[in-house]
């Protein structure tokens, strides 16, 4: 169902917004390799209409199932009658989402100076990129805007540098929001811009890690998607392109990186939530960052921030084989989510992409690394599964706070293990 809403001010807009009402989300736990089969039988059905927040791959992880209102009843038969376990973890997702929308437009009217900017809420795009001019201009020897391209839609992709100079330094990159509905992971990233650049010349740490090297930080890689989730659909998790052959669009942007690119965990119809798209590198999005990383070609470290679950990964992805800096990647993962976990006790598992979660091709993680980029590593940010992709604003802080941890503790060890 959609509702539009006509807007009447110099210009018409018209937005149509899909809703949500009676929709819920399922936690099934399976308890045995037959149920996760028919859990895979129930995904692909397509008239059902399923979104599938976490798939079914072992007995060890729920899976999270977003079901509309109309598919309820044949959804939990089917579960009954196979005798599969699950329960309610979410009633209505939009009432959720009607809190969540209150509170943006709430706080799109002010949007303040770099100060004044509210860290607790949601922003739309607009917000954030004038948020970025103001950091730019309260730390103009720090802080500088660099355009790496534009989206599908012609939107402007911007990365906060920070950098005390130098030339080329040996670099850090991180990314948020490459999946749209992934909000935490933007709000998280917004946050920690602001601490970095207030922690500078404060915090010795900080400090002397841009005394050596530069953080690159994109805080809306995927800027097409984001504005869609505000303005027609709070799920959607994919890149805008129209798909030649196809009423539906969208490529999904991690699973379109030259790395096992349409292998296993990716899907090849253009209406999946994870397809791969025509070619590696289709998206602009995703091609406007290999190009930076490519050009720029001294970048020691990538990291891809996403939600939801919990968890801390290294490569691969595409393929469940090690990688050779597997036993270091995997220290200092763990103290990584040692410090995280230092703060408020929140649990994070920490693994290879294909043995934490499932097999998935086509990622950044898997690409940087193939390229060159030993510390690649990929977080799954809040929570695991009680609100999914609709945590709360009241979240966001406390979960940059600790993830502030984990990402200074490795781009310390970035710095002090240079190769
Ligand atoms: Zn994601």
């Amino acid at each position: 169902m959609r509702v539009c809403l006509a807007l009447f001010t110099v210009f018409v807009a018209a937005y149509c917004q899909k809703v949500f009402t009676g929709d819920q989300v399922l936690r099934v736990n399976a308890k045995s390799e037959e149920q996760i089969q028919l859990l895979k039988v129930l995904e692909n059905r397509e008239v059902l209409q399923l979104d599938f927040w976490t798939h079914p791959v072992s007995t060890d992880l729920p899976v999270d199932i977003h079901v509309p209102y109309a598919s309820l009843y044949p959804v939990q038969k089917f579960l009954q009658d196979n005798e599969i376990p699950f329960h309610v973890m979410i009633k209505d997702l939009q009432e959720l989402m009607d809190k969540e929308q209150e509170d943006v437009q709430r706080n799109a009217m002010k949007v303040g100076d770099a100060k004044s900017f509210n860290y607790a809420t949601y922003h739309q795009l607009d917000t954030i990129y004038s948020w970025m001019d103001s950091m730019v201009a309260s730390y103009p020897n720090l802080i500088s805007k660099v355009q790496i391209g534009r989206s599908y839609e012609n939107r402007p992709m911007y990365a906060l540098k920070f950098s005390t100079g130098g030339s080329n330094r040996p670099a850090i990159w991180i990314d948020a929001g490459i999946h749209s509905r992934e909000w935490i992971s933007i709000g998280s990233a917004l946050w920690m811009a602001n601490k970095m650049a207030t922690d500078f010349g404060v915090d010795a740490s900080v400090t002397s890690l841009l005394g050596k090297m530069d953080v690159y930080l994109m805080i809306v890689t995927n800027p097409d998607g984001y504005v869609y989730t505000h303005n027609s659909d709070r799920m959607w998790r994919k890149t805008r392109s129209v798909n030649a052959g196809s009423s539906c669009r969208g490529v999904d942007p991690n699973r379109n990186w030259n790395a096992g690119f349409g292998g296993p965990g990716a899907s090849n119809n253009p209406c999946s939530d994870s397809y791969h798209g025509p070619s590696a590198h289709s998206e602009i999005e995703v091609k406007n960052i290999v190009n930076l990383i490519k050009n720029h070609g001294n970048f020691k470290s990538f990291i891809s921030i996403h939600a939801y679950s919990q968890l801390l990964m290294y490569p691969y992805g595409y393929t469940c084989n090690d990688i050779p800096n597997k036993a270091e990647l995997d220290s200092v993962g763990q103290r990584a989510v040692q410090a995280l976990s230092s703060l408020y006790g929140t649990s994070y598992r920490v693994g290879n992409i294909c043995k934490i979660i499932y097999q998935a091709s086509g990622g950044s993680i898997d690409w940087s690394y193939n390229n060159g980029v030993k510390y690649s590593f990929a977080f799954e940010l809040r929570d695991t599964g009680r609100y999914g992709f609709l945590l709360p604003a009241n979240q966001i802080i406390p979960t940059a706070t600790e993830t502030w941890l984990a990402l200074k503790y490795i781009m310390e060890y970035v710095r002090d293990h240079p190769y």
